[in-house]
């Protein structure tokens, strides 16, 4: 989004809380959170009441942007921000609110992004590549596969196209093919390097391939081309968040993911969308 336009948004709370409800109710025709129904009472403050569950709710209730007590303005403030990869000490700083509010807030926002692609049906498909990666852990040691301390991540990327990546328990055959199968449509082509666990893949319907893809994707920061160019990437990035703790990575991930995925579209209405999601209820 463009600054214009932004300013417009932020100008007055109200803009900022037309523009958020916008995503929250579709022609801004309110319905109940918790069942679905339009028959609503109005209270007074702005609430209102389910005619079916009696659920009393506001604008808000249930969804992302409800946490951390943020005004409309201050959340679309904060994801502009968020947007354009300031740390959260500089964001706090900027909207002067203190550490821990804005770092919360920067957690909303990718758990909102982390329940987004939860809740959609990636499917890759074409020319694909699979590979695994290590993040973390003590930097000198063991190093590639089975390396001590560090979280084994697996990751789908389709040639011109999306990326999947997630933490894995292991790297052995059952949790890298089952995500597989999971995600790449049968009869892709499926590129990997000499990982003896690929080899099932030409038995699970797939046309495999075996490529030493560091070879020919390794060109300095051009990492839109192939998964070795996204692990730099990815790894570039947490680098600058130090000590992303193992129960916090999962969701960095998936907003890289996400950056990724999205690269060639405008993120502030994106991630607004996401903001504006219910929580589902396990969150
Ligand atoms: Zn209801």
């Amino acid at each position: 989004m463009d600054l214009t336009t932004y300013e417009r948004l932020v100008k007055t709370e109200n803009a900022a809380r037309n523009y958020l409800l916008g995503f929250c109710f579709e022609n801004h025709q309110r319905f109940c959170p918790r069942c679905g129904t339009r028959k609503l009472y109005r209270l007074a403050d702005d609430r209102r009441r389910c005619a079916s569950c009696r659920y009393t709710f506001q604008d808000f209730s249930g969804r992302w942007i409800n946490r951390g007590n943020l005004t409309a303005g201050q959340w679309l403030r904060l994801i502009k921000l968020f947007e354009l990869e300031l740390s959260v000490r500089k964001i706090a700083q900027q909207l002067r609110l203190s550490y821990n509010a804005a770092y919360n807030a920067a957690h909303t926002i990718r758990s909102a992004i982390l329940a987004h692609s939860a809740d959609g049906d990636l499917f890759l498909g074409g020319e694909v590549e699979v590979d695994e990666s290590y993040f973390g852990g003590k930097r000198k040691g063991k190093r590639g596969r089975g390396a001590a301390g560090k979280v084994p991540v697996f990751g789908i990327l389709e040639r011109e196209g999306r990326v999947f990546v997630e933490v894995v328990p292991t790297t052995r055959a059952k949790d890298v093919l089952a995500l597989t199968v999971k995600k790449v449509r049968r009869g892709s082509i499926v590129y990997t390097d000499r990982y003896k666990v690929y080899d099932a893949l030409m038995f699970c319907g797939y046309r495999h391939l075996r490529v030493d893809h560091g070879k020919y994707f390794s060109r300095g920061r051009v990492y839109i081309n192939g998964l070795e160019g996204f692990w730099s990437y990815a790894k570039e990035r947490i680098m600058k968040y130090h000590g992303v703790s193992p129960k916090r990575f999962p969701f960095y991930l998936k907003e890289l993911e996400f950056r990724y995925n999205h690269r060639k579209e405008d993120l502030f209405p994106l991630i607004t969308k996401c903001l504006c999601n219910l929580v589902p209820k396990h969150d």
